[in-house]
């Protein structure tokens, strides 16, 4: 191999057309992150069918050290994810985690990446929603800029309902911090969060993943931890998520 070809396990994350019929792929790649590759050749061409959004697999990728300039010469693809062009909402939580990795100047967990793209692939549409909800809450983990929801940031009490705790707290923008109904003035309760629904997200964030997609919520729940994640999910991404606002209604 010359030093201009090299290798890497990748992630298709999109695709562009250029000149005549050319493409340009988004890679999410194992060891150099976010990449851009040209895929040449003609509509029945090999590499065509093999490089498509949300295949992984090893890429092969020439490049130019020049002109700057990435081509793919080849794509061994190990996880085809089919599935997830057979329903909406698949398409819609494998497009808010496209969205995720390239806000994030490919920084997003490679692993995390793409067992959520597994796990959807299979999943029913409510599974889907929850999926994403867990993959928001682990990403947020991952990037270290999720709060602490075991306790008040204010008065550092616990919020059990236990010995006269309160149970449910909310989640304050300005402070980047969960806080207790005590210590909550009226302006910071726009965000809140029952008791169910911080235990569903420490579920997430302590249980193995096979034991914390056990772990039920009701469909109130579901909706305080929807908007709760989306709020610090746009704040950290710089803005709405496009994918997030197009595919309300359905996730
Ligand atoms: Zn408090």
């Amino acid at each position: 191999m010359s030093d201009r070809t090299w290798s890497s396990r990748a992630l298709v994350l999109s695709l562009s057309t250029f000149g005549e019929g050319h493409r340009d792929a988004k890679l999410l790649t194992e060891d150099r992150g976010i990449v851009q590759a040209a895929v040449f050749g003609g509509a029945k061409s090999k590499l065509k069918g093999l490089v498509n959004p949300w295949h992984t697999g090893t890429v092969w990728i020439y490049s130019d050290p020049v002109k700057n300039h990435h081509k793919i010469t080849d794509f061994d693809v190990s996880e085809w994810r089919q599935g997830i062009r057979e329903s909406l909402a698949r398409t819609f939580a494998a497009s808010v985690c496209t969205e995720i990795v390239t806000r994030s100047h490919g920084v997003a967990d490679w692993t995390l990446v793409n067992a959520f793209l597994d796990g959807i692939a299979v999943s029913s549409d409510d599974e889907c929603r929850r999926a994403l909800n867990r993959f928001l809450w682990r990403i947020l983990h991952s990037a270290g800029i999720a709060p602490d929801l075991s306790c008040c940031s204010r008065c550092g009490r616990g919020m059990s309902g236990e010995n006269g705790e309160s149970t449910v707290s909310y989640y304050s923008p300005h402070e980047e911090a969960v806080l207790c109904a005590d210590c909550a003035r009226p302006e910071e309760r726009s965000v809140p969060l029952s008791i169910e629904a911080r235990s569903w997200l420490l579920a997430v964030e302590r249980l193995p993943p096979s034991r914390s997609r056990a772990w039920k919520c009701d469909p109130r729940e579901e909706t305080e931890i929807r908007r709760f994640l989306r709020f610090l999910v746009s704040r950290h991404f710089g803005g709405e998520l496009k994918t997030l606002n197009a595919a309300e209604g359905i996730l």
